[in-house]
């Protein structure tokens, strides 16, 4: 799922409830709730690299992004705390991936997933270039809901 769309989720986690630590939890949560919907994708990065739809999946990330922003300024911190706790398994799972291709890859050393990174995987049983209008809804949606509470 777009990154904006997790953080999103995280700061309308954040702005419902009030209390931080159960925020930041249920935030680092939504991620793998996110990522069970069907979403954007094709069968691993290089099939997707091949189509013209990742481009544009990219751009309306980087769009989100400017809503998203825009919606939360003026918020107090934990919002923005939760919305980074709701992208952390994505930061978690590509430092790990350029640590292995960078660093273990080179020393002889093989992949090896996690069982949050397996789980991470396994979640997402959904992958389909159709799952854009799924992204799309959800960013409307939630990107609306944190107008809307803030
Ligand atoms: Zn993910």
């Amino acid at each position: 799922m777009t990154v904006v769309n997790h953080a999103a989720a995280g700061a309308v986690i954040a702005l419902v409830i009030k209390q931080p630590y159960l925020a930041v939890l249920l935030a680092f949560l939504s991620h793998f709730a996110m990522d069970g919907l069907p979403h954007f994708g094709y069968s691993g990065y290089s099939e997707a690299l091949k189509h013209r739809l990742t481009h544009l999946y990219i751009f309306l990330d980087l769009v989100g992004w400017f809503f998203l922003i825009w919606a939360m300024s003026g918020l107090p911190w934990l919002p923005y705390i939760a919305a980074f706790a709701a992208v952390l398994p994505d930061i978690l799972q590509s430092s790990y991936r350029a640590t292995y291709y960078f660093w273990l890859e080179k020393r002889g050393k093989h992949f090896h997933r996690g069982p949050l990174s397996k789980f991470h995987r396994w979640i997402q049983w959904g992958h389909y270039p159709w799952g854009i209008l799924i992204e799309i809804a959800v960013a409307v949606l939630l990107i609306s809901l944190v107008w809307k509470l803030k």
